[in-house]
């Protein structure tokens, strides 16, 4: 595969793919909104590039060679030459749709466009463009240059060439990719959510404290964190959105999110980015 890729969105998870990418010897164009969101996400990178020296992963020389194989822009006609482009800007369907059509217009024919979208179908993104078969979900896990696991989501009209190039490439950048179909939710979160839902209903019900349901969990499962922590890691606002997707998408009342979780969100209580979720994190 060519040796350039674009990655939309220099956010938590953009960041963390352009680093990756970059580090595994890519090309590295990477596109947001404004000047001051591609400095944070550059600044980011090279935090976390500092964090793998003193780890003795990589060396100071690596991290300029890394660094320097990444061009931050506003510009997505800069990444016109890229085969294969990782999209993960913000959550929202119009932002992905128009994207898409864009990276459709712009990209080579036989580019791939891939989305790390959490919810959204990759079936509707593909079907904005001309290539729905080169259009495939890379959901990485958070935080992308720790976490090994890639969901790799096939559309409905995705390739079996497209998967395996996919796939091939996971594993070129040290990661592991497990394939799924597109449903709502995927895999990861179609699991991953409804148990955490369940643990703020047995908050809400009294079975159990917040500390004591963490501790049942992160000791009987040997989880490294408790449900809640987890969820105020997450951010309440983006589990509430996922539950949305689940239990509109499925249309089973199973994944119906929990009225505790409805209403810390409406009071502003996301978790850690606003200081108090499940805990309070501002002492
Ligand atoms: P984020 O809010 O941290 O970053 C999103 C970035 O996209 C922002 O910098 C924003 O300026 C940029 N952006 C918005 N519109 C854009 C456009 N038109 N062109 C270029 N850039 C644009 O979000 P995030 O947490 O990094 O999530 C990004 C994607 O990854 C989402 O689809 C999300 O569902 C998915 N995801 C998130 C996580 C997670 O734990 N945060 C895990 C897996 C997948």
């Amino acid at each position: 595969m060519s040796k350039t890729v674009c990655v939309i969105g220099g956010g938590t998870m953009g960041n963390g793919i352009a680093h990756v990418f970059a580090q595994t010897g890519f090309q590295v164009v990477l596109v947001d909104i404004n000047q001051g969101f591609l400095d944070k996400a550059l600044a980011t990178i090279g935090k976390n590039l500092d964090r793998q020296i003193k780890k003795e992963i990589i060396t100071e020389a690596d991290k300029t060679a890394i660094l320097g194989r990444i061009t931050a822009t506003t510009n997505l006609e800069d990444a016109q030459a890229a085969k294969i482009a990782v999209e993960a800007a913000t959550e929202n369907r119009d932002i992905k749709f128009a994207l898409f059509r864009k990276l459709d217009e712009l990209l080579p024919e036989d580019a791939i466009l891939a989305s790390n979208t959490s919810s959204i179908s990759i079936t509707e993104i593909a079907s904005q463009t001309k290539r729905p078969e080169q259009v495939i979900g890379m959901h990485f896990m958070n935080p992308v240059p720790v976490m090994k696991l890639v969901e790799v989501i096939r559309g409905h009209a995705t390739s079996d060439a497209t998967v395996e190039a996919v796939m091939t490439l996971t594993k070129e950048l040290g990661k592991i990719p497990v394939e799924a179909n597109d449903y709502p939710g995927f895999v990861a979160n179609r699991i991953l959510m409804p148990m955490i839902n369940e643990a703020i209903y047995a908050l809400m019900e009294g079975v159990a404290t917040k500390e004591a349901i963490d501790e049942i969990m992160k000791l009987g499962m040997a989880h490294p964190m408790g449900p809640l922590t987890l969820a105020d890691f997450i951010g309440l606002d983006v589990c509430l959105s996922i539950l949305n997707v689940l239990y509109e998408g499925l249309g089973d009342p199973k994944y119906r999110p929990c009225p505790l979780l409805k209403k810390m969100v409406a009071a502003g209580y996301l978790g850690r980015k606003t200081g108090i979720g499940f805990y309070d994190y501002r002492a």
